[in-house]
């Protein structure tokens, strides 16, 4: 049993993992507690998200253990702008000089509203332009469709966790596409957290609207933001020389699903 969330800034070796290949030129380079995926694009690395800053040291090993160097990374986007998704993304920047990439409608996250990025939740000193702060070169908006060498994304809404929090399809070089939903914690949509940021019903509804719109989409595999929210060391410990658990291409809608349904006995069990 892991210990708490909060406790990755206290004890972050407890969340270790060894990093490992999903599918394609796609790699797993995250920790227990929250993903990291690494694209090798033949033109540099991207890296999506990039964990806590506690657990930057376990990032960087994780990279170096697949045979990749960390200053190969080129582009760093994010799923969204809370503390376990951008926290060792300042180190990056400021050792490497990678891009940064972030939607455009958690920016405020990182500036003027930054007691919504978690830190505070987390206890997690965040005050900028210190801490973990860092500048954005891209906004990400939905739509937007950018091409990282050999490896095309393409940008969906999917706020409600967050209001910039995007779904990202990547269209790999072997044909797949793999596909990132950013956001599914209900963590910010409980009555309590909607009550003490005045957020109304807004973040709830974005949040089964984009759902609903994100149903239906192509996708062959699904990375996990958190890997417990697509059991993704269940499939690493299925996946063999002939069965990768990684393509399934229904998992993509049976999630939605499973969340819609998630979302209505949540929201009808916690009013506002
Ligand atoms: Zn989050």
């Amino acid at each position: 049993m892991l210990p708490a969330p909060n406790y990755v800034s206290r004890a972050p070796w407890e969340y270790d993992i060894a990093p490992f290949k999903l599918v394609d030129n796609v790699y797993y380079v995250g920790n227990k507690s929250v993903s990291a995926h690494l694209f090798d694009t033949g033109e540099g690395l991207l890296l999506l998200d990039t964990t806590y800053s506690q657990t930057a040291y376990l990032l960087f090993e994780s990279i170096r253990e697949l045979g990749f160097d960390p200053r190969e990374i080129r582009w760093i986007v994010h799923s969204h702008a809370h503390i376990d998704h951008f926290g060792a993304t300042r180190y990056l920047v400021e050792k490497y000089g990678c891009k940064t990439y972030m939607p455009a409608a958690d920016l405020e996250f990182l500036t003027t509203k930054a007691e919504l990025n978690w830190c505070g939740d987390l206890d997690i000193p965040y005050e900028p332009p210190y801490d973990t702060y860092f500048d954005v070169d891209v906004a990400i908006n939905p739509g937007d469709v950018l091409t990282f060498g050999n490896v095309k994304m393409t940008a969906y809404c999917a706020a409600g966790h967050t209001p910039g929090t995007m779904a990202y399809v990547f269209e790999l070089p072997g044909g797949l596409k793999a596909a990132m939903h950013g956001g599914i914690g209900m963590n910010t949509l409980t009555s309590e957290y909607t009550k003490k940021h005045n957020l109304g019903n807004v973040w709830r509804k974005a949040f089964i609207d984009s759902l609903n719109r994100l149903y239906g989409l192509e996708v062959d595999v699904v990375l996990g933001n958190h890997p417990a929210q697509n059991d993704t060391f269940g499939k690493l410990e299925r996946q063999t020389e002939t069965e990768n658990p990684f393509i399934d291409p229904s998992e993509w809608n049976r999630m939605i699903d499973f969340l819609r349904n998630k979302y209505h006995q949540r929201m009808l069990s916690d009013p506002l």
